[in-house]
């Protein structure tokens, strides 16, 4: 999208992937994310979201620890212990620590002055963690509000990223903090192995508790760190398998309803992302529709918690519990009250 027509990043990069070129120009010539525009626009909400983004933006020159302190010697255990504490204390929800994989670093990185080039990073371990995004403006999906919490959201995951990188640095560690728009991970795959969840038929990252109501945000470094054992959530996957909520209510149609596939040597569900990225570049929010409508983005209320228990422990249970969900809830995402101030007011 950065691309402009007959320059010589254009040329090269549509001479490199030719098949792009003609999704690429459909989806250019859209009204685009947050565009005035576009099928949701309204001028506050967009604001909002526009102002989070910049915020994002701006955080991007400090990812980069920047540290001249000498090192601090300090025990792998209590070192994980503090700094997994540390999060929740700045507000994060689930926080997992994983050792850094080659497959967790994008091969090519995107957007402004790191187009095209390749992910590196020389750190062992990454701390990942989770921020919650509020349900009812999830709910809302695909209108103004979910932007609206969605960016939000991410500059929450940013601060937190930031403030756990310059925590690091002051021990006299090198460390990262990859936030919205400025990654060398692939974000979800680390949270998944640092045992924070599982990658369910939308292609996002499911939590136990929240499921893909989240936004997540990864520090990494070269503090050694104790990894958490990843359990994984096979009734995640089972579940999935019947449900197909998301899969229903994707305007773009992007979310498959087949089996996972093996795909680059794993099983998995992959979206079609180009359908997904011009459903967002005509009503100019992050849509989020299969969000609002996963049962597991319920609220982490007692019953719900139950349910989720006896999910894990009784497979059988899955068909049972997929009627009950049809039963209280529809197969469509159930939209609750807004604060009488959302959505704004044009204009
Ligand atoms: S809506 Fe259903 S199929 Fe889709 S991710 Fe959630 S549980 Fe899985
Ligand atoms: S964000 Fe919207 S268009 Fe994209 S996969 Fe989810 S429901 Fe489909």
């Amino acid at each position: 999208m950065e691309l402009e027509p007959d320059t010589e990043a254009y040329l090269e990069y549509y001479a490199r992937r030719p098949e792009n070129l003609r999704i690429d120009e459909t989806i250019r010539k859209l009204p685009g994310l947050l565009s005035p525009e576009a099928k949701e626009a309204d001028t506050l909400g967009f604001a909002s979201a526009l102002g989070s983004f910049d915020l994002c933006e701006d955080l991007g020159a400090f990812v980069e620890a920047n540290t001249g302190v000498e090192k601090v010697a300090l025990d792998p255990g209590r070192a994980s212990r503090f700094l997994k504490e540390l999060a929740r204390y700045y507000g994060a929800l689930d926080v997992g620590i994983t050792r850094l994989e080659p497959y967790h670093i994008y091969s090519i990185l995107g957007r402004k002055e790191r187009r095209g080039k390749a992910g590196r990073l020389s750190h062992s371990f990454a701390l990942a963690f989770t921020v919650e995004m509020n349900r009812r403006f999830i709910a809302a999906a695909p209108a103004v509000p979910v932007v609206m919490e969605s960016s939000k959201q991410y500059a929450n995951a940013a601060l937190i990223a930031l403030q756990l990188k310059n925590f690091i640095a002051r021990l006299g560690y090198d460390a990262r903090a990859h936030i919205d728009g400025n990654y060398h991970v692939i974000a979800p795959l680390v949270a998944r192995d640092a045992g924070l969840g599982e990658i369910g038929r939308m292609g996002l990252l499911m939590t136990p508790s929240q499921g893909p109501r989240v936004r997540i945000s990864i520090v990494s470094t070269d503090l050694p760190l104790i990894p958490d054992e990843r359990v994984g959530d096979s009734s995640m996957i089972r579940f999935c398998r019947i449900c197909k909520r998301c899969a229903e209510n994707c305007p773009s149609r992007a979310i498959s309803f087949s089996d996972r596939e093996q795909l680059d040597g794993a099983y998995r569900w992959k979206i079609n992302m180009d359908s997904c990225f011009r459903y967002w570049n005509i009503v100019g929010t992050d849509c989020g529709r299969c969000l609002a409508v996963c049962p597991y983005s319920h609220p982490n209320t007692g019953l719900h918690k139950l349910i989720r228990i006896l999910l894990r422990r009784a497979p059988l249970l899955h068909y049972p519990f997929l009627w009950l969900e049809t039963i209280f809830y529809g197969r469509k995402p159930v939209q609750g009250p807004l604060p009488n101030w959302i959505p704004p007011e044009t204009g």
